[in-house]
């Protein structure tokens, strides 16, 4: 039978990011009440988090970096490197529980204890830079997770599908020139979108060249150009590539009632989206998939959205 892990640790709550930030506590609220309602917590493997090796975190951010975060973090610092990235003085300890939860997901999914998983994580990671903090990102959970895919399991293809509307620049730029990471992305870009990256231009560099692929969508674009671009740009290079695991950088902030982007989706799209993923799995990696949560800021719409992605991992 088939086994979908969940990461969900309440220590993620702990992560303080004040009264005037949308990357709340909440967030995270939303989604497990929304799949604890929907009836679905005891069908899944409940995970969860730990604190990550530090060996691999520092396969992916500089040390310097990493020492920096805990000592600005202890000292009571109340932002780093950038006003959107505020902190309180558990930021640091979550940080180190997302990124380890996120590995030791990976770990049960290789040794065959789950066949996928969605990983309710806060801090989110994709905009995390090798050595600066971004976008409320701190660890990049899912650059981290590829990177242990490829070093501690000899992973050859790792193929990471961003549909955050905001475009995983940390996740980008890690892998860039690397062959063995396809990271696609698809982002509402440009007018006014964060955080600026992610033209069609940048397809990775070096040896890379060709392994990395963004589609910018306008704003008001929905569904529909959702349906056609990801069967445009996603699929086939997926084909060609044919990963042999597959993470997911899942943002639900394109919703069309979320008020972090201009996109419309439906909730139906988001289900979708998923689905299509979970294809791509099954066709070229034995349906091995890890979901890891990026943005998604509506707090009335997160329980139905984490709910029915958790739902399609369980059909899969
Ligand atoms: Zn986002």
């Amino acid at each position: 039978m088939k086994k979908t892990g969940f990461l969900y640790d309440p220590r993620y709550l702990l992560h303080d990011t004040g009264p005037y930030h949308p990357e709340v506590p909440e967030r995270l609220q939303a989604i497990y009440q929304g799949i604890e309602e929907a009836g679905l917590l005891s069908n899944l493997v409940q995970i969860q988090g730990q604190r990550a090796d530090m060996q691999w975190i520092e396969a992916v951010h500089e040390v310097a970096y990493i020492r920096r975060f805990e000592e600005v973090c202890y000292a009571g610092q109340k932002s780093m490197d950038t006003p959107d990235c505020v902190m309180g003085s558990d930021t640091f300890e979550t940080a180190l529980l997302a990124a380890g939860g996120v590995i030791k997901t990976t770990e049960m999914l290789m040794q065959g204890e789950i066949d996928n998983a969605f990983c309710a994580v806060r801090p989110p990671g994709h905009h995390a830079e090798t050595g600066e903090a971004m976008g409320f990102c701190y660890f990049n959970n899912i650059a981290i997770a590829a990177n242990y895919l490829m070093r501690q399991w000899d992973v050859g293809k790792v193929g990471i599908i961003d549909f955050d509307v905001h475009h995983g620049n940390g996740t980008q730029h890690i892998f860039e020139k690397d062959p063995s990471v396809f990271y696609y992305s698809i982002h509402q870009h440009p007018s006014f979108a964060y955080p600026g990256t992610g033209r069609e231009f940048e397809q990775g560099s070096a040896e890379g060249r060709g392994f990395t692929k963004n589609t910018p969508v306008l704003p008001g674009h929905g569904d529909e150009e959702y349906g056609h671009y990801i069967k445009r740009d996603l699929l086939p290079a997926f084909e060609k590539f044919r990963p042999e695991v597959i993470l997911v950088s899942t943002g639900f902030d394109a919703h069309i009632d979320d008020d972090m982007s201009d996109v419309k989706l439906s909730t139906q799209a988001f289900t979708w989206l998923i689905e299509t993923a979970l294809g791509l799995a099954k066709e070229h990696a034995d349906g091995r998939l890890i979901s890891v949560l990026e943005g998604g800021y509506s707090l009335k719409r997160l329980p139905e959205l984490g709910a029915n992605h958790v739902r399609a991992l369980l059909d899969a």
